[in-house]
């Protein structure tokens, strides 16, 4: 890694606990903790909300050639702060965060984040972010693809089970069995698309945390960043 730059991936599927995890991790170790699935939320959300020139669904329609001129007028109006606490995106100025929640948002999200240009250009922009600074990435391919050099990479697991009542529980009255077919038909998707799928990274240590807590996850992790600090 260059100029004191020092790299945390952490990926995994839903319910894995890679954001919670994250988020621990990052202010444990003072890290800056870059939420990637932020961009992918932040693109969608400009698209449906400010774009006077085209409508989402049409967006999804145009050639890589019109779909990239317009994204770098989205990615114009994007300013970013990272730091221990997370990822914050502003936009004409003003910080973001529950309109990147927004039910209109998780509808389109995985539509626009499967667009090859999308992703180059999210990608470019994550590189550029991280520039020499200690970070924990936390997504679905930051060891695979955005990060292939990071220091140290986690990839996260669990039970289709487990990460099933992890999510019930977090989206409050889902019933546990129409939660895991979800999962598994997500898991499905994102690990058979065709631009980075959902995948071990090469290098990566895999933790099942089926039935380990979320102090013990983050313990091992704490363990592995030891090593890796007095080695590098
Ligand atoms: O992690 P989060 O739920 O915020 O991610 C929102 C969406 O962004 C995911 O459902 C996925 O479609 C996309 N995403 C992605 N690659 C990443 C992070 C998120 O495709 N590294």
């Amino acid at each position: 890694m260059e100029n004191g730059a020092f790299i945390i991936t952490i990926d995994g599927p839903a319910g894995s606990g890679k954001t919670t995890t994250a988020r621990i991790l990052a202010k444990r170790l003072g890290f800056d903790l870059l939420e990637s699935g932020a961009f992918y939320r932040f693109v969608t959300y400009f698209l449906l909300k400010h774009s006077s020139e085209v409508s989402v669904s049409d967006f999804l329609l145009l050639s890589e050639k019109e779909q990239r001129i317009i994204l770098q007028n989205v990615f114009k109006h994007l300013e970013v702060k990272l730091n221990s606490e997370g990822t914050i995106l502003y936009l004409y100025g003003k910080p973001l965060k529950d309109e990147l929640r927004e039910p209109e948002v998780e509808e389109w999200v995985s539509r626009v984040s499967a667009l090859p240009v999308v992703r180059e250009m999210v990608n470019e922009y994550l590189r550029s972010l991280v520039k020499g600074r200690k970070v924990v990435a936390e997504g679905r391919d930051m060891g695979s693809v955005v990060f292939p050099k990071a220091t140290l990479k986690f990839y996260l697991d669990a039970d289709a089970e487990v990460r099933a009542k992890r999510r019930a529980k977090d989206l409050k009255g889902f019933d546990v069995l129409e939660t895991k077919k979800m999962i598994l038909r997500r898991d499905e998707l994102d690990s058979k698309r065709e631009v980075a799928p959902l995948s071990i990274p090469e290098g990566a240590i895999v933790i099942d945390n089926s039935s380990l807590s979320i102090e013990e996850v983050v313990k091992i992790m704490e363990e592995k960043v030891k090593e890796a600090q007095n080695i590098s």
